[in-house]
């Protein structure tokens, strides 16, 4: 718990990438005007979640007016307005909503983390930026030792991938592989609004992929 703490405070100070740190203190402080009355966190978004989880999920970055307003991870928009119910269903969350920091939401046997700390500029963090960031994952990993590990997306399926020198596997929906580590490796597509209102990613394909981490997990 105390390393954990430790390392998010870290988190949440950073300032290594110069782009990142303009455009998510430009973001709070400009705001949309549906939450002009609200103090945007504006900073490192860090991970949450159950410090002995088995689970630990990995997504992209935070979005401009969601967790860069709100400050946790999923927090406040579309994207966590679909993963938290899917979450709830499964257990792994002790309630469907996810809206602010303060909403008493609770996760169990998971943590919550992401590829980025800060919200990029199109949602896209450049490649320099992942690398600067890419301690903070791998110090999470050794903290929590999660048993499986789910890739909400692409890019933190790369980066998983690359921080554990694993080389030939393929980003699918739904591909399961047990990696050297003895850890588990579930990739979904990631709950964005794109991907969602397509029917890229159905509730039924979601909730597929919390029923197998679970069995993973267990
Ligand atoms: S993206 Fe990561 S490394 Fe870059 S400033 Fe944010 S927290 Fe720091």
């Amino acid at each position: 718990m105390a390393n954990l703490k430790a390392l998010n405070e870290r988190i949440v100070a950073c300032r290594k990438c110069p782009r990142l740190v303009k455009w998510r203190e430009e973001v709070a402080r400009v705001k949309r005007k549906a939450y002009k009355d609200e103090e945007y966190w504006g900073k490192p978004v860090p991970g949450f979640g159950d410090p002995q989880a088995r689970v630990m999920v990995v997504g992209l970055a935070p979005g401009a007016h969601g967790s860069n307003r709100t400050g946790r991870q999923f927090t406040g928009d579309a994207s966590g307005n679909f993963l938290f119910p899917a979450l709830h269903k499964a257990g792994f969350a002790n309630q469907p909503r996810s809206e602010s920091r303060g909403d008493g939401l609770l996760l169990k046997d998971m943590y919550i983390t992401a590829s980025g700390r800060c919200a990029p500029p199109d949602n896209k963090p450049n490649p320099e930026e992942l690398n600067n960031c890419q301690l903070f994952l791998e110090q999470e990993l050794d903290i929590i030792q999660p048993k499986v590990i789910v890739c909400l997306g692409k890019i933190a399926f790369d980066r998983i991938l690359k921080i554990l020198a694993v080389r030939g596997l393929t980003f699918s929906h739904g591909a399961t592989y047990k990696l050297p580590t003895d850890q588990w490796l579930l990739c979904s597509y990631h709950p964005s609004q794109q991907n969602t209102s397509t029917k890229k990613l159905t509730m039924e394909m979601f909730d597929a992929i919390w029923e197998k981490a679970r069995d993973l997990s267990t």
